[in-house]
């Protein structure tokens, strides 16, 4: 105790005494007894997203189809009005945004939209030229392939050749120098679709050298910001990012399958979205129901149909809360909570387990790889200890301290937890297979 340096849970409880978001789990619903560490998979209640959703559950019982116009929010405006609150937290202006459809929808509309700007396609239509490639990278999040590959086969294009991937050297992370010269060995990048954060290593890419590269190349950058919006502040508009997709219900709290966003650059607000749909019309008229389609000046017209209000509202109270405790102080202090936990691996740990994760903060986003041979039974043995965290095959257990809700003695504890269960092999009780959602 008289160490202030000493490592032990009396320094973790300092830390949290020394905290300035430290007043903020109080707002969410935290299980007694449990450690949370899954917050980058699906973020805990925030009394305000119960709240601002059991609001619109009430306005249909009371007002039912008068709640588009009387409600409070009008639900006619939800979507719109979320956007405007979303922009700052992603560095987009004013029209960039839209809160709509889910992160794979919007994978599919703005893949397939800007497809569609780019000569050579369909396949075939520019006897000059070669139909433009989307370059990913080996890492993604598999949804992003399926759906870029899908968008490419509509337009007679053979994925084959044209989903250029960019392969990992190390199984975990992908250098931006690797996405660079994938852009110089070939002349057929129409895109480059890459996440901010990869979803099993936690790799932070940098956003503002692979966007200046691929328009370098002469292509266009879009970035997937699932593992990122809400606990890593964004330029996207400042690094000249062309389109971005994320969901809201992981650093953003809104609940399992929230409605998602996207950003779009405002110089791309004339094209036309490949999901076209009435609740993308330009709002003035969409209730005239012309045959005619006007999409709406700003990225409104990614929207396709009806927002899922019950979806929606839960984000409005989840924002409520992240707007006041401020995205640069949850950086900061999730920056420390994973510094914590890096640290704590390589003190406390047997040598069995190894940090996937970029050492280096500024290339780390929300969560922490911590890699051993056994990660599925150990993840399976820690929820039975009351420490949920999720596996990700081959050999990574996700351990992600939110940080509006984890509390730097959370992390203590469950490090502790980790090594007790390697140290007394309890985690050689549990099946070796994995299965269903973790
Ligand atoms: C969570 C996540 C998704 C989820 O997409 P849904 O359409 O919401 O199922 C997509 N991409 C990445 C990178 C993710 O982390």
């Amino acid at each position: 105790m008289d160490d202030p340096d000493a490592v032990d849970r009396a320094d973790a409880e300092r830390r949290d005494a020394a905290d300035p978001l430290a007043g903020f789990r109080d707002r969410f619903a935290t299980p007694d007894g449990e450690r949370y560490m899954d917050g980058n998979s699906l973020g805990l209640a925030p009394a305000a997203a119960e709240a601002s959703v059991e609001r619109v559950v009430d306005e249909w019982r009371d007002l039912a189809i008068r709640g588009w116009e009387a409600a409070d929010p009008d639900w006619f405006s939800y979507a719109e009005q979320l956007s405007d609150r979303l922009a700052p937290l992603v560095g987009a202006r004013e029209g960039e945004v839209a809160v709509a459809n889910s992160t794979t929808v919007n994978v599919h509309t703005l893949v397939g939209s800007f497809l569609d700007q780019l000569p050579g396609t369909p396949a075939g239509s520019d006897p000059a030229g070669e139909a433009p490639a989307v370059v990913v990278n080996e890492l993604d999040f598999p949804t992003d392939h399926y759906a870029v590959r899908a968008q490419l086969r509509q337009r007679g294009i053979d994925p084959e050749g044209k989903l250029a991937v960019v392969e990992s050297r190390d199984g975990r992370t992908v250098r931006a120098a690797d996405v660079e010269a994938t852009l110089d060995e070939r002349d057929d990048a129409g895109i480059v679709f890459m996440p901010s954060v990869l979803y099993r290593s936690g790799q932070l890419l940098d956003v503002e050298r692979i966007a200046a590269a691929a328009h370098e190349a002469g292509a266009l950058a879009g970035f997937d910001c699932a593992h990122s919006v809400g606990v890593v502040d964004h330029d996207l508009h400042g690094a000249g990012v062309d389109f971005a997709v994320w969901c809201s219900y992981k650093y953003l709290n809104a609940g399992p399958g929230a409605t998602a966003g996207l950003y779009v650059h405002e110089r791309h607000h004339d094209v036309t979205p490949a999901l076209a749909g009435w609740w993308g019309h330009e709002k003035a008229t969409q209730f005239e129901m012309r045959g005619e389609y006007t999409p709406a000046a700003d990225a409104g017209r990614w929207q396709v149909g009806t927002p899922p209000l019950l979806s929606t509202a839960p984000l409005s109270g989840a924002l409520d809360v992240l707007e006041e405790a401020g995205v640069d102080r949850v950086r900061r202090k999730s920056v420390a909570l994973t510094d914590y936990l890096i640290d704590l691996v390589d003190e406390r740990l047997p040598d069995a387990f190894a940090v996937g994760t970029p050492r280096d903060p500024d290339r780390r986003g929300g969560h922490v790889a911590v890699e051993h041979p056994d990660g599925y039974r150990l993840s399976e043995a820690l929820r039975d200890r009351g420490v949920v965290v999720d596996f990700r095959p081959p050999n990574v257990v996700r351990v992600c301290p939110s940080p509006l809700y984890t509390r730097f003695v959370d992390v203590w504890d469950v490090v502790e937890t980790v090594r007790k269960v390697v140290e007394t092999d309890a985690h050689l009780d549990y099946e070796t297979r994995g299965g269903g959602v973790t």
